[in-house]
Order: structure tokens, then sequence, then C-alpha cells
């Protein structure tokens, strides 16, 4: 199935905000095969939107708006697309007493124009709004299926994961349900990962494999449709597998995660303490671990050792070393590590040195970063990076790639 967007309102056109909720339905409708092949912005405006939505009928088989379900003059979605369709409104007696119990709750007067909210486009499916007033619809017709949702995003992205999605994928209102797992990656690019996993994305379509990338970060949303026998966490286990056979290396959490928790809870869980000699991160590591709650437990302390001078005063690395090898070097992220975790008494000790730039330094481009790993009883560890990007994008990467190192 294929899908356009079509968001209604003038704030749009003129800048006031930004299209948020196409984002949020291209992410979700992804996550169900769906592929959005248009997003469309109109005004508050009849005929330019009946324009819109014959364009639309066109191209796609699945059409979703959002916005201009309220009460107000400028309001006019549902009107036009009925008119469009040849369909009447009718009052929905479910949507009105939820209008009528939502004034009582806030203590409001109702105004006849709120019970304008009621009317729905005769045969369709009505989406509950739980977080506002007026209710969502689904209509299918021969040939197209139709989704109205509210514009606040408050409203319109409860109503969609609630009971949008399980319209468009044709079990609404049974006991199926859709369940969705995430794997989140570090360390491989989105190209690279979605290559070694082609053959995968393209035969699945229970669960599907949705990837999305971001902050240096590649994750897998695999969303199955649930059975009566509850078979989804099941099928999703088995293509989690498939996928870990050959990506497994760069995996690092489930859903709502990110490293630093991952590596917060791994030291906690096997009672290990840590410190940090942080050079071209500027303290972002301990910064990171920090706001995690319970750091005390095993969060030592660290040092910011930017110059040479501290690296050699505070961190005691041999000026030989920096002489030779200079400061970014493995040679001097490794004795950082080493010496820091013996400074602070600490399990394990991580090191940061390198070029954030955007100037090259000591004959190493931007990006050249050595990351430092001495856990207790095992041999220092110096790893090296050559990143790209802004000064925020390499210290912020650097310390992902830290935490990488120490999880895996
Ligand atoms: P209401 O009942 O609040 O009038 P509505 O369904 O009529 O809701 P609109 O009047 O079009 O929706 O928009 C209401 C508010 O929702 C906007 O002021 C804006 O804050 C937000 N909104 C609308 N469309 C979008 C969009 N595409 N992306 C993000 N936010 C939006
Ligand atoms: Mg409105």
């Amino acid at each position: 199935m294929n899908a356009e967007i079509i968001a209604v309102g003038s704030e749009l056109l003129l800048g006031q905000i930004v299209n948020t909720n196409a984002r949020f339905l291209s992410r979700q409708l992804a996550d169900l095969g769906v592929n959005v092949f248009y997003h469309t912005v109109v005004g508050d405006n009849s005929d330019r939107l009946k324009s819109a939505i014959k364009i639309a009928q066109e191209r796609a088989e699945l059409i979703i708006f959002t916005g201009g379900l309220g009460p107000t003059k400028d309001d006019l979605t549902k009107d036009t697309i009925a008119a469009q369709l040849g369909k009447k409104l009718v009052l929905d007696e479910e949507a009105m007493r939820s209008i009528e119990l939502y004034f009582e709750k806030t203590n409001r007067v109702m105004t006849d124009n709120n019970r304008k909210q009621a009317l729905v486009i005769e045969e369709s499916i009505i989406l509950k709004n739980e977080n506002g007033m007026a209710p969502g619809m689904f209509l299918t017709t021969a040939d197209h299926k139709y989704m109205l949702l509210p514009g606040p995003p408050s409203e319109m992205e409860p109503m969609f994961m609630k009971y949008g999605q399980a319209a468009i994928a044709g079990i609404y209102g049974s006991q199926a349900r859709i369940e969705s797992r995430v794997l989140r990656f570090f360390g491989i690019g989105e190209a690279a990962l979605e290559a070694q996993i082609e053959d995968l994305i393209d035969q699945q379509s229970n669960p599907t494999i949705a990837p999305l990338a971001g902050d240096g970060e590649v994750t897998l949303r695999l969303t199955a449709r649930d059975d009566a026998a509850g078979t989804a966490q099941s099928l999703i286990d088995k293509v989690e597998a498939a996928i870990m056979d050959r990506v497994g290396e760069y995996f690092y959490g489930y859903d709502e995660t990110s490293l630093i928790l991952e590596l917060s809870k791994l030291l906690k869980s096997k009672n290990l303490t840590i410190s940090a000699a942080e050079s071209l991160t500027g303290g972002l590591f301990q910064q990171e671990l920090t706001s995690v709650s319970g750091a005390s437990g095993l969060f030592k302390g660290g040092i910011v050792c930017y110059s040479n001078e501290a690296k050699i005063g505070l961190v005691n690395v041999s000026p030989a070393t920096i002489e030779k090898f200079g400061a970014v070097s493995r040679e001097c992220a490794e004795e950082l590590a080493v010496n820091i975790a013996a400074v602070s008494n600490s399990d394990i000790g991580i090191s940061f040195t390198g070029v954030a730039g955007p100037d090259s330094l000591e004959g190493h481009p931007a990006g050249t970063v050595f990351i430092g790993v001495y856990v207790k009883g095992l041999p220092v560890h110096g790893e090296k990076l050559s990143l790209s990007g802004s000064r925020t994008a390499i210290r912020n990467r650097s310390v992902k790639f830290g935490c990488q190192l120490l999880i895996h």
C-alpha cells in the first residue's frame, strides 16, 4: 500500500509551525510497511484542499489528513472531504457524549460550534480522541482509504498509535495488536547495516524491519501483527536472531535506551568502578555518565586534561611519550587510561584524546581520535577513530564510541 499525507493548516504555510505530524506519521507508516510517496501541505482553504484531494486520489491508495477537525470556521477538512466524496456528515452519539463529558470535566460551557466536532463522515470508523474533543475517522471506499486526524500532536499521535494503525492494518476492533521492538546499533552506518540485512528486509512482511538513522546511531524497528495465539513476540525473536547473526557486534540495546545508560547498567551489574581522563571531549563523558541516576556507585571521578601540561602534571603522562608520539596518539591515550584508573583507584580507566577540529593538530586531521580503555587485569587498549562532522559531532561521537568499546 502507498500513502500520501496531507497536512491542512495555514500556519504551516506561513512558517509558524513545523509539519512534525508528517514526520511522525511517515515513521509510523514505514513500520507498518506502508510506503509514503508524498507529503502535501495545504492551507485552510476549501478549494485548494479539494484540488489537493483530487491529486492525491490519482497517486495514493491511503490518504491521511491532519488538522482542521476543530470547531472553528477555518476547520474545514471534514466538510471538504465529505463533499468531495459525496458523503453526508452524521452525528456520532458517542463522540457527542465524550464532548459533553469533556466540558463537564473542564467546567466550561459548550457552544454550538463544539457540537460540530461530533459530526463525522457517514460510514467511517471512528477513532476515539482520548486527549481532546474532535474524533478521528477512517473511511474505506472502492479505490481509497482515508484517515482524518486532528492537528495537535498531543491528540494525533496517541490516536494514531491506539486506533489509527490498527485501522490501517485492517484489524481495528479485533483482538489483534501490533507488537514492536527496537534494536539499537552504534559504530556502523545506516547504508552498511542495511546492505548486510537487505535480503531480510525484502523478505519480511511480518514482522517488518524498518531502519532509521540519527545521531550516529542506527535503529531497526521490528513490527509484527499479533494474532489470537500471541505469536508476534516469537516472530520478532526469530528475525532478531537472524539480524544479530550478521550485525550483532554493533548492537547495544533495546527500545528507549542510550549507550551511556547501557554502560551504566553494565558497570553496576558487574560492580565495577570507572574514572576518565578527557582531552578533546572536555568532560563530556563524565557529564553524560553523571546524568544517569546512581552514577555515584560506579563513577569515581576524572580529570579534564586539555593541555599537554595537564596531561603530564595531572595524569602523570610521561613527557617522553608526548615528545615522541604526540598528545594525539595511541600511546598517550593508553597512558592516560592506565594512570587515571590508578590515581582514582578505579577498576576501569577511559581516556579521550584527539582533534575535535575544525583545524588539524600535530599533523592529524580533525576527527582523529584515540580512546584508551584500561580494565584492571587486562592489557590496555588504544583505539584509533577517524570521525567526520562538526566539532560537536566529533566530540559526541567520541563519547559514544568510548561507551561502545566498554560495552563490548
Ligand atoms: P483544534 O481542535 O485544536 O482546532 P484541529 O484538528 O482543528 O485542532 P488545527 O486547527 O489545524 O487542528 O491545528 C491545531 C494546532 O495543532 C496547531 O495550532 C498546531 O499547533 C498543531 N498542528 C496542526 N497541524 C500540525 C502539523 N502538521 N504538525 C505539527 N503540529 C500541527
Ligand atoms: Mg483548528
